[in-house]
């Protein structure tokens, strides 16, 4: 029998690699249901599988921050069960708090935090009842440690962390592995697609300009990151074929292969404190430093 995997956010970046690679697997392992909010979007998915895998693949509409419309997907699954659970959907806000809306807050939370939730309750009941499931989510290092001009995607990062660390505590019960795959800077759509303030916005002109100078120089870091040490998508889907293969999968899985120094740093200085400045010294170089 197949295992049949279900993925939300394949239109493009990390969901749509991951969806490629599992249905056109070699021993046709996986049934694959690709998930996405607007199948207007599913030709560059199309694309991919080059209208192979009929058998493999189903694409179907589904937004994470609508319940009916993932109620509706669970009802389409010819199997009656989902084996892999893949939350994968996100989305990016970036720019000094002080300028961003409620409305986009709570959109970011929306999709992030509360869309993954709602996905994992609608398929928890089914897996506790077949005694076994894999539920895996994208996770991000901005869910590990915070990123100035990012506290709300941060926020909503890690809220996921907790979310599934207390989930995983109570699955190991039921057969049921939660695994969190840890990304750094991905070359992908999510730079296109996050919500963020442009440096010529009118919403900027309320800002300090200390604020201004340092987002400045954020952006160019964060644009020198994504161009020298952003990793492709099929690097993020062979780790996650890696937890999907595993008997017994890690609750957290690091894309880079290691554990990022300031994640570390976490653990071994638990005050903060040197943590934080490390991070601004990475971010805003060592002239800032006071
Ligand atoms: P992406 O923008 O290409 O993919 C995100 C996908 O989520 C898109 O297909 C988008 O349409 C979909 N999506 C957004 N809102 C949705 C909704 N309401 N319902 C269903 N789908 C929705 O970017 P990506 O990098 O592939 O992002 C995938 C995940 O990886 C996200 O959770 C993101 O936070 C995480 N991540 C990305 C990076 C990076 O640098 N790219 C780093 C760390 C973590």
């Amino acid at each position: 029998d197949k295992k049949v995997v279900l993925i939300t956010g394949c239109s493009s970046g990390i969901g749509l690699s991951l969806a490629v690679r599992l249905a056109s697997d070699p021993g046709k392992t996986y049934k694959v249901y690709a998930t996405m909010r607007n199948l207007d979007k599913k030709e560059r998915l199309l694309d991919c599988v080059k209208g192979l895998h009929k058998d493999t693949l189903d694409i179907l509409q589904m937004d994470v921050t609508d319940r009916q419309s993932i109620l509706d997907v669970r009802d389409r699954i010819a199997e009656k069960r989902v084996d892999i659970l893949v939350c994968n959907a996100g989305v990016g806000l970036m720019g000094p708090l002080e300028v961003q809306s409620l409305d986009s807050m709570r959109q970011i939370l929306e999709v992030n935090l509360l869309g993954t939730i709602q996905t994992i309750q609608a398929f928890l009941p089914e897996m506790k009842a077949q005694g076994q499931g894999r539920i895996l989510v994208t996770g991000s290092t901005g869910g590990l440690h915070g990123l100035p001009f990012n506290e709300v995607y941060c926020a909503s990062k890690f809220a996921i962390e907790g979310a599934c660390e207390s989930l995983a505590v109570l699955l190991l019960h039921f057969n049921i592995h939660v695994s969190l795959i840890e990304c750094g800077p991905v070359n992908t759509d999510f730079l296109v697609n996050l919500q963020k303030v442009e440096l010529g916005d009118l919403s900027l002109q309320q800002v300090d300009t200390q604020t201004l100078s340092l987002y400045e120089k954020f952006l160019q870091h964060c644009g020198s990151i994504f161009q020298n040490a952003a990793q492709d998508t099929e690097d993020i889907v062979k780790v996650y074929l890696d937890a999907i293969k595993s008997p017994s999968p890690a609750f957290r899985y690091f894309t880079g292969g290691v554990v990022p120094p300031l994640t570390q740093m976490k653990i071994t200085e638990p005050d903060g404190s040197q943590c934080i400045r490390a991070m601004s010294e990475l971010i805003f170089s060592v002239e800032e430093k006071q």
